[in-house]
């Protein structure tokens, strides 16, 4: 046997099985040894015949005291019927068209038997129930049925992700025939056998027995922190690899970047805060250096990354290109919408405005300057093409846009600083095509709003140097975030009505649906968003306007209706959690989550971020459909802290990463999720994948390593 031998090599498949087995993509002997159980059931979790409930699943251990097969008289199908006795009682099992179970299924030895318990409390019955065989210890243990001396440990049995055809039970049977063979002594380890004794974690062999067959379940614990380590431990090689060819590569060092810092501050109507101002001196100590910047800047919304931004690209732009006296470098600033990309511009033309540079915005629907030829206080429209000619010759240095920015056309002539805005969502791909707009590789600066907790950013974004802003400026008004329930939910009106008096605007967002396909989820959010505001327009507020924005919607609608909102035409937006990004309505101070359950708490800290953008009082009121006790603690964490990573944290640890933002996928696997409690063993991770690669970068003498880091990039890439 060969761990990369086929299956249906060493095993009898049936067409159904290997359908099954398609679906949980296992191809080889190897795959199924890395299909690792989800759970363990001790033996002494097993059901007795004396008290089965119809409906449930139950795993019984007995014998057989017969077993008929017959044909059913009208149908002629084949049914074979059996009496199974476990010392408690006995129950009455059937498999349908199985004729030759009979001939695999002997009476009188022990066997465990599992399935669903069918008929009625009388007489109940169990259908095509799976039946394996048991050491006659085993059935001692359960049933005293059977006569020798019970040893008194507990078996443990694993619970496998199942498909069609494919259960627990095969598993455990084609494991332990794999591992009759010992070819798991055979395989290699891509962790160094050092690095596994510095941390007491089992070498791979010994690790695979443990997961899949533990006597105990310190076993079983000890070989799932090897693997959660293991896969962190790839993770963290090929975050190494990226930081040692990021340092290899040629950038513009910026050595009076300082310089101008204190220059821009003065321009601003307000004292930066202290986590800004820690923010801009990182970044500009990483702009002085020889190789390109790469750093994520995570700040929760309305911390002011945008300042942090706009100061670093202003030292940015006082620097002349290599070898010139005249001349500037240049910056481009990626935006998600087209709105924020124009807010940006905005933003950017107050800042820099004193300074003899231009300012361009491209996106999807067309090119801006400023300043305009007549005038310095206005921007003009120019022509794609004259756009990009202006670009390609230096001429406009900051260029601000959305994804229009990352096409082909747009050459830069001496691009030294990019800036990403919401991060998440742009892909590594999106990101490389940006930095690889010049034989000299910008520096690169991405910023994000959605508070990762340490681990993740550690595991996800591990090529990037962390900035944070975890202090917002002084003056804003403390959010009230109150639990409303269906019952309660007119002082939410109350409140709505009251704010609209004033002149102010409201966001509901409508609750998160869950569905596999996305495309569905999209439609079944559509209809509920749709209904909600149309509701709220007939019966609650027909004297106002109510909008509408889903995720079903073009771009061009989505573009219109947050228009209409900003320019203030509806004073109500009816939302999916598609808001959650970066729309910046200062004149809106309520908002209502419907559904606040379903979401997570990050995720409704984003939401309730939408309104913390000015002095007025903000009010979030969260309609709790779940009255569970720990559904109503979760959304009392959130009204009781203003703090997202702490929320972020708290979310990671009561619901799983996968829950953190939405439905994400990282390519990271169940055991690998777990890994992100623990922050001790990421850091311990990266440490161990730090040294290794400044020894050996390229992996020459860890091959096995190097085939699991090639494998976990073709994935990832993948994704
Ligand atoms: P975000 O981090 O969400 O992108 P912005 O950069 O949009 O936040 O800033 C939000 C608002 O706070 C803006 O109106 C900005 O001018 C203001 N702001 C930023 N920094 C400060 C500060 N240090 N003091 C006062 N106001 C600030
Ligand atoms: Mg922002």
């Amino acid at each position: 046997m060969n761990q990369h031998d086929l299956l249906q090599k060493h095993f009898r498949l049936t067409p159904l099985q290997l359908k099954g087995l398609g679906k949980l993509k296992l191809k080889t002997i190897d795959d199924v040894l890395n299909h690792f159980p989800v759970r363990y059931e001790s033996s002494g979790s097993m059901s007795s015949t004396e008290s089965l409930v119809v409906g449930d699943k139950v795993t019984l251990i007995g014998s057989f005291t017969k077993i008929e097969a017959k044909k059913l008289w009208k149908s002629r199908r084949a049914i074979s019927e059996g009496v199974f006795e476990d010392g408690n009682g006995r129950v009455r099992v059937m498999w349908f068209n199985q004729p030759y179970i009979a001939s695999y299924v002997k009476t009188s030895v022990p066997v465990r038997m599992s399935g669903v318990v069918g008929g009625t409390t009388a007489k109940p019955y169990i259908a095509n129930p799976a039946v394996e065989p048991v050491t006659v210890q085993e059935a001692i243990e359960h049933t005293g049925m059977f006569t020798l001396v019970a040893p008194d440990t507990q078996t443990l049995y694993a619970v496998y992700p199942e498909s069609l055809g494919i259960t627990s039970l095969w598993f455990r049977h084609t494991i332990a025939k794999i591992f009759t063979t010992r070819i798991q002594e055979e395989l290699p380890d891509p962790i160094p056998g050092a690095v596994c004794d510095r941390y007491h974690l089992p070498h791979r062999p010994v690790a695979l027995v443990w997961i899949h067959t533990p006597e105990k379940s310190s076993d079983a614990t000890a070989a799932r922190k090897r693997f959660a380590f293991e896969e962190m431990f790839v993770l963290q090689v090929i975050r190494a690899q990226e930081r040692a060819r990021n340092i290899a590569r040629i950038t513009y060092s910026l050595k009076d970047a300082d310089t101008y810092i204190e220059k821009f501050m003065h321009t601003l109507p307000f004292a930066p805060t202290g986590a800004q101002r820690r923010a801009i001196a990182e970044i500009i100590a990483d702009l002085q250096r020889p190789y390109p910047m790469a750093r994520l800047l995570e700040g929760d919304v309305g911390s002011g990354k945008t300042i942090v931004a706009a100061a670093t690209s202003y030292a940015v732009v006082h620097a002349n290109p290599p070898g010139r006296t005249s001349g500037t470098l240049q910056v481009a600033y990626m935006a998600p919408t087209e709105i924020l990309a124009q807010q940006h511009f905005e933003s950017f033309i107050q800042y820099f405005k004193d300074l003899p540079l231009n300012i361009g915005i491209i996106t999807g629907s067309g090119c801006r300057k400023f300043p305009s030829k007549s005038s310095r206080d206005h921007a003009t429209p120019i022509s794609r093409a004259q756009f990009l000619k202006w670009v390609a010759n230096g001429e406009i240095a900051v260029v601000i846009g959305t994804h229009a920015l990352i096409q082909k056309s747009v050459q830069f002539q001496n691009l030294a600083y990019t800036i990403v805005d919401e991060q998440h969502r742009f892909g590594t791909a999106q990101r490389h095509a940006l930095s690889q707009k010049s034989t000299v590789t910008p520096h690169f600066l991405s910023m994000t709003a959605t508070p990762i907790p340490r681990t993740l950013a550690l595991t996800l974004y591990g090529d990037l140097d962390l900035s944070i802003l975890d202090e917002q400026p002084p003056g804003r008004a403390t959010i009230i975030t109150q639990i409303v329930t269906d019952k309660t939910r007119e002082q939410a009106y109350a409140r709505m009505r009251t704010e609209l008096a004033l002149g102010h605007q409201v966001y509901v967002i409508c609750p998160r649906i869950e569905e596999p396909d996305p495309e569905k989820m999209n439609a079944l959010q559509a209809k509920s968003a749709k209904a909600e505001a149309k509701r709220l327009q007939a019966d609650v507020f027909p004297a106002i306007t109510v909008g509408l924005l889903h995720g079903a919607m073009t771009p061009k609608e989505k573009e219109d209706a947050l228009r209409d909102f900003t320019r203030n035409n509806t004073q109500i937006l009816v939302a999916t959690s598609v808001v959650e990004v970066g729309i910046n309505v200062p004149n809106a101070t309520v908002i209502l989550i419907e559904g606040a359950s379903r979401f997570g708490l990050a995720q409704l800290h984003q939401l309730r971020g939408r309104i913390m953008r000015s002095s007025d009082v903000p009010y979030c009121f969260l309609l709790a459909d779940s009255t569970s006790e720990i559904s109503v603690k979760r959304l009392k964490t959130l009204a009781n802290s203003s703090d997202g990573f702490a929320l972020a944290e708290a979310d990671l640890k009561a619901r799983g990463a996968g829950d953190l933002y939405g439905d994400r996928q990282w390519g990271i696997s169940d055991i690998g999720m777990e890994a992100l409690q623990n922050l001790k063993l990421i850091q311990a991770a990266r440490v161990e994948a730090d040294t290794l690669v400044a020894q050996d970068t390229h992996l020459i003498q860890y091959v096995t390593l190097r085939e699991y880091v090639d494998n976990t990039t073709r994935t990832l890439h993948h994704e």
